[in-house]
């Protein structure tokens, strides 16, 4: 028996998949795979609601060619009609905002509201890199020997993109739009737990006129789909978004293979709070930097960093507002934190809490790591007591706890704050302008936060230091990373100095 929410789930499916299938989106057409049957969950029921047969390595193989004929189409299309193509695809997800939130919100567990602003934001990908498409130039190199010497971007060709669950449609638009943008096809592998948005992308696409086999989204496992795809000699670079252990293991694949990688890891970022800040403003940043998308964010603020004047009373600060939080049903409007997106996420969130217990920590507010159904849910929560070198605060726990760690001098919130293996982002509370520049650069990480938490925008590059990845995404940085660059040499002289081996300078 479907309860009510399976059944609104597969009403806004009903919009974007009319005859009821799900499988890879491949040249135009929906292919249903050769390999296991795989489960959708509905992480607030914890019930299957659809499965589908993972793709297996039949469908990638008609998906590569689809992907490097429609690259090679898309190739030739000129700059200005890729943006207009690109303009239309962010006209439809407006469109079609309220179904595409639905379909994120219920099949991922997200907040509603969040999943509006994703899907606007995603829209707003395509929008700010359709007007990239001809503003992308090489330059002219002054050489010595008087030739003419320039250089090209020129598409990777065919480009794998292999993204996780936590922001399935996010993610999605995030690596697309700059691909396409630069004459890229695109083989996107979802998280066999949440392929749904990435599919009503891929439609609303090919509706906006882009050519066939220019996106293609490959649904199943990664060590079955992803593997054949990542393997394929067409494929000729990828780009990663997920945890570090996975992301080793394609970094290993792809340097086997000798293409290019890009890696968008997980973090343990430091939110450091000093006795200066505004606290009340400092208070509800460290909420929405942990307990946003029920902490399944890699740029979550997990752990807190506060300074020992004022540690009890900012910590009791924190544990009354996440007790505040409405927690619950995702499509609700007034839902603040959703459940944990599967089992297996859940059961390690539950855990770590209990390690960190067992450890010495002390929960002040939220789950003392008892699972309490039916779904996922996990209430907000904070624990005390905490020191870095507890695997609480060493490892990623990819859920809504925040562990508090104090902290007595600059130097000793620097020091903290660095003894990671994670470099994504941070952020620090303070009214001393100094301060706050001097711990912002001596942070490491890729994005970094002065008295806010957690904005971040596609004009800006956004990347990990350390275990956090490497390369960049966001802004002209992915317009890089989606090309390489070609160095063209024309003769120019009456009568070259041909010489064998390299022309000599007209300088020696
Ligand atoms: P995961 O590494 O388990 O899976 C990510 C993707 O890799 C999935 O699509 C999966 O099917 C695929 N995969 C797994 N094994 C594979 C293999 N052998 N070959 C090819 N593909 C394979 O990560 P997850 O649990 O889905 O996501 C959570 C992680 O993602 C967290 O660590 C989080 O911090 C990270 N993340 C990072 C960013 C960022 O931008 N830095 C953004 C979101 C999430």
């Amino acid at each position: 028996m479907k309860n009510n929410l399976t059944e609104q789930l597969l009403a806004s499916f009903g919009v974007f998949f009319p005859q009821g299938i799900i499988g890879s989106y491949v040249n135009g057409e929906i292919l249903q795979g050769e390999g296991e049957e795989i489960p959708l969950v509905n992480p607030s029921t914890g019930e299957t609601f659809l499965s589908y047969k993972d793709a297996g390595s039949a469908v990638v193989s008609k998906a590569v060619d689809a992907a490097v004929a429609g690259q090679r189409a898309w190739a030739a299309v000129s700059h200005a009609e890729r943006g207009r193509i690109m303009q239309e695809i962010g006209r439809l997800l407006r469109a079609n905002l309220e179904p595409l939130a639905q379909l994120e919100s219920l099949s991922a567990g997200k907040p509603i509201r969040d999943c509006r602003g994703e899907a606007l934001r995603v829209a707003e990908m395509f929008e700010y890199y359709g007007g990239w498409t001809d503003k992308v130039y090489g330059n002219v190199i002054p050489v010595p020997s008087g030739h003419l010497n320039f250089t090209r971007r020129e598409p990777c060709g065919v480009v794998l993109q292999i993204t996780p669950w936590n922001a399935p449609l996010n993610t999605c638009g995030w690596q697309i739009a700059p691909a396409i943008c630069m004459g890229n096809a695109v083989l996107l592998k979802p998280s066999e737990l949440t392929p749904l948005s990435s599919l009503a992308v891929a439609l609303l696409a090919e509706q906006a006129g882009l050519p066939k086999g220019v996106i293609n989204i490959l649904a199943g496992y990664g060590h079955t789909t992803g593997q054949a795809a990542l393997m394929s000699r067409a494929t000729k670079k990828v780009v990663f978004v997920g945890s570090v252990p996975t992301g080793s293991k394609i970094a290993a694949a792809a340097a086997q293979r000798g293409i290019p990688c890009l890696l968008e890891l997980g973090g343990k970022s430091a939110n450091i709070v000093f006795e200066d800040a505004n606290l009340e403003r400092a208070a509800i940043g460290a909420q929405a930097a942990i307990f946003g998308n029920a902490g399944q964010s890699c740029v979550a603020g997990s752990r807190l960093l506060v300074q020992r004047s004022i540690y009890d009373k900012f910590v009791q600060m924190v544990a009354d507002g996440a007790r505040q939080l409405r927690v619950g049903e995702p499509t609700a409007p007034e839902t603040e934190v959703g459940p944990v997106q599967n089992a297996k996420q859940f059961n390690h969130v539950l855990n770590m809490i209990q390690t960190g217990v067992k450890e010495g920590a002390t929960v002040v507010e939220g789950s003392n790591g008892e699972a309490s159904g039916p779904g996922y849910f996990v209430r907000p929560t904070v624990l005390k007591n905490v020191t870095n070198d507890m695997t609480v605060a060493q490892t990623e726990i990819f859920g809504p706890v925040v562990v508090a760690i104090p902290f007595d001098t600059e130097e000793d919130a620097i020091r903290i704050a660095n003894d990671s293996d994670f470099g994504l982002a941070g952020a620090v509370w303070t009214s001393d302008i100094g301060r706050a520049y001097r711990v912002a650069s001596q942070v490491k990480a890729g994005t970094f936060w002065v008295n806010m938490y957690k904005v971040i925008n596609v004009a800006s590059p956004f990347g990990g230091y350390d275990a956090s990845g490497y390369g960049r995404s966001s802004g002209i940085e992915a317009l890089h990373e989606y090309t390489q660059v070609k160095s063209i040499w024309v003769e120019t002289a009456v009568n070259p100095n041909q010489s064998f081996g390299y022309a000599p300078s007209l300088d020696s």
